[in-house]
C-alpha cells in the first residue's frame, strides 16, 4: 500500500478509504477506551490524529508509541467528530518502525528555548517553529530558481575553492593539505604554497560575484545560488561564517535597473512562500506575538509577521541617496538628543543603528540606499562623475539591516585598475577579470542577497542561528 502524507491526507479526498500514513509521534493522550496519537511528518505544520480504540488496541501494544518515535498506521481516513481537525484515521494497524525512550529522548512536550534547540539541532527540525522555518526556507530557495528561470537567467556555479583574495582578505578560510606542523618553507622562511595542493595558496570564497561577471558577459544574465564563507570574527544574529548568496549579474543593466530588479526579486519569493506556507507564516507569526507579551509594549511589534509581508509585497521600497540618508540622519531628533553611539557625518560607513533608525524610524519600510562614498565600498563599483561616490546600492529591511548589496559594476578599465591600485590589489592577479574589460566589456549590474538574512525577513525569526540547518560561527562546528 502507498504512504500518503500528511498534508494532503487532511485535504481529504481520500475519506472514506483505507491509507496509510508514516511519521514520527508527537503526542499520545486518552483514556481506558481510545488513545489519540498526533502524528506529524513534516509535511505540514499540521499533525494528523490517529485514533487508537482500546478493543483493539491494547496498552502493550501502545506501550512503545511515544513522543518521537517513528511509527505506521493503516486505517480508514474519517472525519473528525473532535475540535482541532477536519480528518483523522481510524487505526487498524500500527508497527512501531523506531523507538524513542521517554527518559531520554530530549524533545517533550513542554515548549523548549530556541537556545536549547540550538544546542540539539540534529532534532529541531521536529518542533513546530524549525518545521516551519526550514519548510519557509524551502520555498523560499525554490522561488529563487523560479524567478530568474522565468526571466530567462542563466544558474552559474562559481567556484567555491578560489585562489583570488580580492574581496574581503584576511576574512577567508585557507584550504590547504600542506601538514599544519611542518609546512613546506620558502626562503624567506614563510609557508611556501608553491608545494601546497594548488600550487598557489587558496581561500573558500567570500563571493561567486568576479566569476558571475564573466558569465554575464556571454550569456546577458546569470545568477549564482551557493555556500560563501567568511572567517569574520562577528558574533551577531545576522552573521554566520557559512552561509547561503544569491548573485545575480546582468550585461547592460545601470544601478537603476539594478533596484528595480532587486525589489522585485525580494517581493517575488516573499509572495510565493505567502502563498504556499500561509500556515508555516501564520504559526511562526503566532510565536512572535506571544514573544512581544513578555516585552513593554513600546518594543512590541507593529504589524504581525503577515501583515508585515504583506505590506512589503504591495508597497514601494523607498529609495534615497546616501548623501540623503545621512541628512535624514543629521536632521532627526534622535541624533540631536545624541542617541546614536555612532558618529554621523558624511563619509562615514552606515552602522546598524543607522540604518534600523532609517527602516524602521524614519521610513518604515525597506530602503535602497545608492550611491555610497568610494572610499567605503569595494574597487569594483562604478564611479560616479562626482568622482567622490559610486554607483552602490544597499538594500536595508526592518529588523535585519542590510539584506541585499549590489553596485553598477566599474566598465572602464583604466578607473578600474586605478581603483585596484588604490586598494593594493595586482593587475596580474586579476588578469582574467580585466580581460572582460579589454574584450567586448558593457555597462554592468549585480547584487549579492543573503539568502539567510532573507529566510529571517520571512520567518521573523530574531536570531540567523535559527535559520539555517546547522550554523557555523566562531567556536561552532557541531553536527
Ligand atoms: P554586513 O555589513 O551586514 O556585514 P556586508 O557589507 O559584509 O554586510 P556584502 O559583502 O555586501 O555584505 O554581502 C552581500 C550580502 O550577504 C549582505 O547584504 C548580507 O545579506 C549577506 N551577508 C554578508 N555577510 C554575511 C554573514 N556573515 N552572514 C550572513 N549573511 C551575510
Ligand atoms: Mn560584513
Amino acid at each position: 500500500m502507498q504512504r500518503t502524507k500528511v498534508k494532503d491526507l487532511l485535504k481529504g479526498a481520500e475519506v472514506g478509504k483505507e491509507v496509510l500514513l508514516k511519521g514520527w509521534v508527537r503526542t499520545k493522550r486518552g483514556n481506558k477506551y481510545v488513545s489519540f496519537i498526533a502524528v506529524n511528518d513534516g509535511s505540514t505544520i499540521n499533525n494528523l490524529q490517529v485514533v487508537a480504540d482500546a478493543e483493539k488496541f491494547s496498552e502493550e501494544a501502545l506501550k512503545d508509541v511515544t513522543t518521537g518515535a517513528a511509527i505506521a498506521v493503516t486505517g480508514e481516513l474519517v472525519a473528525s467528530q473532535g475540535k482541532g481537525q477536519a480528518f483523522e484515521i481510524q487505526a487498524t494497524s500500527i508497527e512501531v518502525l523506531g523507538k524513542a525512550d521517554p527518559e531520554t529522548y530530549p524533545l517533550q512536550k513542554k515548549a523548549h528555548s530556541l537556545e536549547f534547540l540550538r544546542e540539539i539541532a540534529h532534532l529541531r527540525f521536529r518542533t513546530n517553529t524549525f518545521g516551519a522555518v526550514f519548510r519557509v526556507r524551502n520555498s523560499l530557495a525554490f522561488a529563487v530558481h523560479r524567478f530568474f528561470n522565468e526571466k530567462g537567467f542563466v544558474y552559474m556555479h562559481t567556484p567555491i575553492i578560489t585562489a583570488s583574495d580580492a574581496e574581503g582578505a584576511g576574512e577567508m578560510f585557507r584550504v590547504t593539505t600542506l601538514d599544519p606542523i611542518n609546512p613546506p618553507l620558502a626562503e624567506n622562511g614563510q609557508v611556501n604554497y608553491e608545494e601546497d595542493f594548488f600550487g598557489k595558496a587558496t581561500n573558500l570564497t567570500v563571493s561567486g560575484q568576479l566569476e558571475g561577471e564573466l558569465a554575464a558577459m556571454a550569456f546577458s544574465d546569470i545568477y549564482t545560488f551557493g555556500p560563501t564563507f567568511r572567517a569574520e570574527n562577528s558574533n551577531t544574529t545576522r552573521h554566520l561564517a557559512e552561509f547561503w548568496m544569491i548573485e545575480p549579474e546582468m550585461a547592460f543593466y545601470d544601478l537603476k535597473m539594478n533596484a528595480d530588479l532587486a525589489e522585485e526579486f525580494i517581493k517575488y519569493i516573499i509572495r510565493y512562500a505567502l502563498e504556499h506556507n500561509r500556515e508555516d507564516i501564520e504559526f511562526l507569526g503566532q510565536r512572535l506575538v506571544e514573544e512581544d507579551k513578555s516585552k513593554p509594549q513600546n518594543e512590541r511589534q507593529e504589524m504581525t509577521l503577515l501583515e508585515k509581508l504583506e505590506f512589503v509585497v504591495n508597497n514601494d521600497f523607498e529609495r534615497v541617496t546616501y548623501t540623503e540618508a545621512i541628512d535624514i540622519l543629521l536632521n532627526s531628533n534622535h541624533y540631536k538628543k545624541k542617541k546614536f553611539q555612532y558618529e554621523v557625518s558624511w563619509g562615514i560607513d552606515l552602522q546598524s543603528e543607522h540604518e534600523r533608525y532609517l527602516v524602521e524610524k524614519h521610513f518604515k519600510k525597506p530602503v535602497i540606499v545608492t550611491d555610497y562614498p568610494k572610499d567605503i565600498k569595494a574597487f569594483y563599483m562604478r564611479l560616479n562623475d562626482d568622482g567622490k561616490t559610486v554607483a552602490a546600492m544597499d538594500i536595508l529591511a526592518p529588523g535585519i539591516g542590510e539584506i541585499v548589496g549590489g553596485s553598477q559594476r566599474e566598465e572602464r578599465i583604466d578607473i578600474l585598475v586605478e581603483r585596484m591600485k588604490g586598494v593594493g590589489i595586482h593587475e596580474e592577479d586579476l588578469w582574467w577579470y580585466l580581460d572582460t574589460r579589454r574584450f567586448g566589456g558593457c555597462p554592468h549590474a549585480g547584487f549579492g542577497l543573503g539568502f539567510e538574512r532573507m529566510v529571517q525577513f520571512v520567518t521573523g525569526m530574531g536570531n540567523i542561528r535559527d535559520v539555517i540547518p546547522f550554523p557555523r560561527t566562531p567556536q561552532n562546528a557541531e553536527f
